[in-house]
């Protein structure tokens, strides 16, 4: 071992998993950013295993009972001997949802396929599934890696209980989650991988195996700036080989969630986005460059800056109202994303009062004033709305919305006890 190794075994904080005066990881996937991520397909994720050298059952899509059929003869003829068709969808538990099935021959690939495309799953319909060489499963085991905010390392975890939720192995035993946190400048290193393969025990030719596929997960999640990388199952299958039945680790299952703050350095990554099943909001917030997320209360915001967005949101609750979104429209918006912003709010039934808050600095109060008088002439229904506009060119806008009859405020105060009072008082 060298020295470095042996001083890393030394540390405290790395052997036990524990960073000194900070709570481990509870639930892992509460830890990811969530919001910002970007989940991708199972088949980009295992692509993106694979081109890590992970071993990953032969796969391609299908969007037609048609091509499953197709598809699933051209796997059976190259030797599998079942075929597995699964639902593309961007949530867990697809299997439970009847979401993946096994077939034997190509017209039985067909009419799986023909029942799982269109299917519903958790509320999203099924449009595409994958078609894979089956494998005869022996043993199902979980790894993953997130990006732990709390520890601010990428935390790999490991668990016997494979094919069942990480999330539910937390809540219900905990202790059969092994962790390692990966040095930031220097990696993964073998002797933690193998710590996550004896803690749930594996040994031998497969210790070797997972201790490879550990540092491909990481590799994976560096290469791609991945928020969390997960295979459940990690399957020890048995497959026999010039009449010697052998056993292998495989990937059957891939999650990946990207940082999209990171993809501006892979645009490649971007093309994996599945246009499909964003939210449309979330489209039209992307398209316009604003930052949208939609909230259940009444109160639509807009706002320039994100601090002021919070602040304005807190003034709201403060004064017994609900938001009903945080909306940062960003610095130097022009009117027509003030136009696209308010249509956005607008489109939200649940807003029956809207506030517009904006500190002009490079945002320009005239622009803001514009984009909002345009939006009112061609909004699908009247919403009662608020306006302060301080900084840049504040009289100019101020002129334009008195011009239109807008009411306005001063202070943020003002402006946010004037919108609980339209929205109707008090929330609940
Ligand atoms: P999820 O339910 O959305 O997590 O989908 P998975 O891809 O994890 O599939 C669910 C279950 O289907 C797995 O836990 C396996 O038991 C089973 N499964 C998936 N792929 C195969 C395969 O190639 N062969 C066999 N026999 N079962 C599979
Ligand atoms: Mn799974």
């Amino acid at each position: 071992m060298g020295r470095l190794a042996e001083w890393h075994e030394a540390q405290p904080l790395i052997r036990s998993g524990q960073i000194p005066g900070a709570a481990f990881p509870p639930p892992p996937s509460a830890q990811t950013s969530g919001v910002a991520g970007v989940k991708i397909q199972e088949a980009d994720a295992k692509a993106l295993l694979s081109a890590q050298g992970l071993a990953i059952p032969p796969f391609e899509i299908a969007r037609t009972p048609g091509e499953v059929e197709t598809v699933a003869k051209r796997l059976l003829e190259s030797g599998a001997s079942q075929v597995v068709v699964k639902a593309q969808v961007l949530v867990g538990g697809r299997g439970k949802a009847g979401g993946v099935k096994l077939a034997s021959t190509p017209e039985e690939a067909r009419e799986v396929g023909s029942r799982i495309l269109g299917m519903d799953i958790k509320g999203i319909t099924v449009r595409k599934v994958m078609v894979a060489a089956a494998l005869d499963i022996e043993r199902e085991y979980y790894l993953g890696a997130i990006l732990d905010r709390g520890s601010r390392r990428v935390v790999l975890m490991s668990s016997a209980e494979g094919g069942v939720e990480i999330e539910e192995v937390a809540r219900v035993k905990p202790e059969a989650i092994h962790r390692v946190a990966a040095d930031p400048l220097l990696g993964l290193h073998p002797f933690q991988a193998r710590r996550l393969a004896l803690g749930v025990g594996l040994h031998d030719g497969l210790l070797n195996q997972f201790t490879a596929i550990a540092q491909g997960l990481f590799t994976t999640m560096m290469a791609n700036d991945a928020d969390l990388v997960e295979i459940n199952p990690l399957a020890v299958v048995k497959e026999t080989v010039d009449g010697q039945v052998q056993e292998r680790l495989v990937c059957l299952d891939a999650k990946i969630t990207l940082d999209d703050s990171g993809l501006a350095r892979h645009p490649q990554l971007e093309a994996l986005r599945d246009l499909d099943e964003e939210l449309p909001t979330d489209a039209r917030a992307r398209k316009l460059g604003i930052n949208y997320i939609h909230l259940d209360g009444n109160i639509g915001c807009m706002v320039n800056g994100a601090g002021l967005a919070m602040t304005t949101m807190d003034l709201v609750q403060h004064y017994g109202g609900k938001p009903a979104n945080f909306l940062d429209i960003g610095g130097g918006a022009r009117h027509e994303v003030v136009r696209g912003a308010m249509e956005l709010i607008v489109a939200d039934p649940n807003v029956h009062a809207i506030l517009v808050n904006i500190f002009g600095g490079i945002t320009r109060g005239d622009e803001v004033a514009s984009g909002l008088i345009e939006a009112h002439g061609q909004q699908a229904r009247e919403v009662p709305m608020v306006v302060r506009i301080v900084g840049t060119n504040a009289e100019e806008a101020a002129r334009l919305l008195k011009e239109s009859r807008f009411e306005t405020a001063v202070s943020l105060d003002e402006a946010a006890e004037k919108a609980v009072a339209l929205a109707g008082g008090k929330a609940r």
